[in-house]
């Protein structure tokens, strides 16, 4: 049980849809950095992904909507225009930066705050690839 636990959206089912965009923390990340973090996913993922699951390193945390997120949470890169302009004021860097990884076969995405060698498509096509960004 940890803080992200409260992002989950209840009328989710059990298993992750196959196209849910993850997202990956490092472990000990606050809950403010945490849901930081994923509110820079939601406003950089050009496909807009409406299932979300959010883990700690490779350990699922909460399986939740863009839907869900943005009734519940304040989190204004859900919003649109205007959103990416207070993030790029100044005195507000980015502790935690999200790099985006996608699987060549499947299309899965993933974002993971930190590298990883060897990331495997949570849906077992292969190695996904590491965008430049
Ligand atoms: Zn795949």
């Amino acid at each position: 049980m940890t803080d992200f636990n409260i992002l989950q959206d209840p009328d989710m089912g059990d298993e992750p849809p196959r196209d849910a965009l993850h997202v990956s923390l490092p472990s000990g990340i606050s809950f403010a950095d945490g849901l930081g973090v994923v509110e820079a996913v939601l406003e950089a993922d050009t496909s807009r992904h409406e299932s979300i699951v959010v883990s700690i390193g490779d350990t699922p945390q909460a399986m939740t909507s863009r839907t869900f997120l943005a009734a519940n949470f304040d989190m204004t890169g859900l919003m649109g225009p205007g959103a990416a302009q207070r993030q790029e004021l100044p005195g507000q860097p980015a502790k935690y930066v999200p790099l985006h990884y996608s699987c060549p076969v499947c299309g899965a995405e993933q974002y993971r705050v930190r590298a990883l060698a060897g990331l495997r498509c949570p849906n077992d096509c292969g190695p996904m690839v590491l965008d430049s960004q």
